[in-house]
């Protein structure tokens, strides 16, 4: 059901002729993290007290930055009336719009007739990229089963085909660009209905709609709220219906998502998204907007959850999962001064953030709920392991002993063009600490080869760290471009192609000398183990 909650009346109603520069404000506004609605079409009733509590304040701030904003410039806004005033008046509308959609009519949430989907209302769902995407697809499916849909296997019996596409690298783009020319074959008398989800739809969503003219519907990585509305308006107008706002806030924490093996005994929960890293050569930030948290508790909850229906083994997800700070708690004003530090010698380039709850406190509560339940994490920064989040997976049986760690590069100067924020010595230094809280620690990296201006030096460093640590478990790639970014925009792709090729080879079968060394001194060795399927 979708309502207009009250602060998104009040803005609409007070301070339409605000322009971008105030809606920026707000949208920046730390504590206006909850007003999802100004960033988007639709909105969604938010009644949590904390929520509503710091949307009050959120408008205050809006307001006066409103009133300083126009200030000389001839407007009169002795009309608006103060939030309080504002707030009482609707109070009875609002208590009213609860119960009542029919309050207030969003037109372009009203209901039409349709021609029916052939097949009643079933989904097909492809997923490309990351297990973020997986993930993503599970919250979408969710959102779409409570709007009467069925999800089934047979692409050929689908009223509607979603792909939840990846943007991380050109080639998983190729691969989806490919995948809907063939299915672009499929369409007979509009049906079945084709949509673009995730990354590649923020990024190319004129491309999609120009060049893939099967598109029917093209949604961002924080627009699956609007699926429902998405799918009806593509039905209904037979045109692409499009959303890409990237939310400051938007993390579905009350969405519990609907995993598609029910046998499997792993289970992944979202806990943050987004990302304000801004390494040189990634389009995340771009394509999944900034950084925010899930609050603690519908985590927790949700963790609850799931060891009730017999999940073994939780996922912890996020683009920078260790990053994670949960402010919700937090009352507008009065942040808690107790920054944690970083990683020994890791830097960043935005302003070091204080307060909330952070990855050390959840590892904390998350590890509490089932001790028979194995708790794991991807994808973490190197900058972000304190020592109290080294202490608590040391400390607690069911905290995997195993860390994923993205070097991406072993020389300090191309970690620099990179913007990682730390030199090959900071990152052997944490190494050498993760394993003096965690003997046994298995650690994973990330590698990148042929970054713009990596010379053979450069390579020969990298390959020096993967012998140095030992990895036992590498994600190992080829430099590729990304428009947008910053390496797009300063830097020159200057490796030839076949020097990426034959770099990434040679650090591949250094990956897999190191991985059957590190295999064979296991042998022997009694290990506690998930066994997932038979
Ligand atoms: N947030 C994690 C971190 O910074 O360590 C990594 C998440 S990123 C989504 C996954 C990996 O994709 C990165 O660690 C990097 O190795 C790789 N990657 C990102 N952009 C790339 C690019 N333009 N070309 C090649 N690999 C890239
Ligand atoms: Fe991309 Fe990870 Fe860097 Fe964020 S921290 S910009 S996700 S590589």
């Amino acid at each position: 059901m979708h309502l207009r909650c009250f602060v998104c009346q009040f803005v609409t109603r007070h301070l339409r002729h605000s322009k971008a520069g105030l809606l920026r404000n707000l949208h920046y506004e730390r504590h206006a993290r909850n007003l999802s609605c100004f960033s988007q079409r639709t909105c969604s009733v938010t009644v949590c007290p904390t929520t509503i509590k710091s949307q009050c304040k959120s408008i205050f701030v809006a307001k006066a930055n409103y009133s300083t904003n126009i200030k000389g410039k001839g407007r009169d806004i002795s009309h608006v009336p103060d939030i309080k005033e504002f707030l009482s008046a609707s109070n009875d509308a609002t208590n009213k719009q609860l119960h009542d959609s029919t309050v207030e009519p969003i037109p372009y949430l009203e209901k039409a007739t349709y021609s029916k989907p052939p097949n009643g209302k079933t989904v097909y769902f492809e997923t490309y990229g990351c297990q973020m995407n997986v993930n993503d697809a599970e919250y979408a499916w969710a959102i779409l089963k409570e709007d009467g849909y069925k999800r089934i296997d047979n692409l050929e019996k689908a009223d509607v085909i979603l792909l939840v596409t990846c943007s991380i690298r050109e080639k998983a783009e190729d691969r989806i660009w490919k995948r809907l020319t063939v299915l672009k074959e499929k369409k007979l008398s509009g049906y079945p209905k084709i949509g673009i989800l995730g990354c590649m739809a923020e990024r190319l969503k004129k491309e999609i709609v120009e060049k893939e003219k099967a598109v029917d519907i093209v949604a961002g990585p924080d627009a699956y709220r609007d699926l429902p509305r998405l799918l009806e308006q593509a039905t209904n107008e037979s045109q692409t219906a499009i959303n890409v706002m990237l939310s400051v806030d938007e993390t579905y924490a009350d969405i519990m998502p609907v995993r598609f093996d029910e046998k499997t005994k792993t289970a992944f929960v979202s806990i943050m998204r987004g990302c304000d890293n801004m390494c040189s050569y990634c389009i995340v930030p771009f394509t999944r907007g900034r950084e925010r948290s899930r609050p603690v508790e519908s985590i927790v909850d949700e963790i609850r959850k799931l060891s009730n229906m017999g999940i073994k083994q939780v996922n912890l997800l996020g683009q920078n999962v260790n990053s994670y700070r949960d402010m919700s708690s937090v009352e507008v004003g009065m942040p808690n001064l107790n920054a944690e530090p970083m990683s020994q010698g890791f830097k960043t380039i935005y302003k070091p953030k204080l307060g909330g709850l952070r990855f050390a406190d959840l590892l904390d509560r998350v590890s509490s709920v089932d001790p028979e339940m194995r708790i794991r994490f991807i994808s973490p920064h190197p900058k972000d392991f304190p020592d109290e989040v080294l202490e608590i997976i040391s400390e607690r049986t069911n905290i995997c002993k195993q860390i994923h760690l993205p070097a991406q590069s072993g020389s300090s100067r191309i970690l620099e063009q990179m913007r990682r924020g730390h030199t090959r010595e900071d990152y052997l230094n944490l190494v050498e600490r993760i394993r003096s809280y965690i003997p046994d620690v298995s650690l994973s990296t990330d590698m990148i080869t042929g970054f713009c201006g990596e010379t053979e030096e450069d390579h020969e460093d990298s390959i020096s760290l993967m012998r140095l640590v030992k990895y036992n478990y590498a994600f190992l790639f080829k430099y590729s471009m990304r428009k947008k970014t910053h390496a797009y925009h300063k830097m020159n792709d200057d490796v030839p192609e076949k020097v990426k090729v034959q770099r990434l080879q040679e650090i591949m079968k250094v990956y897999y000398e190191l991985l059957e060394q590190t295999q064979r001194s296991l042998v022997g060795e009694v290990q506690l183990a998930l066994v997932e399927k038979v």
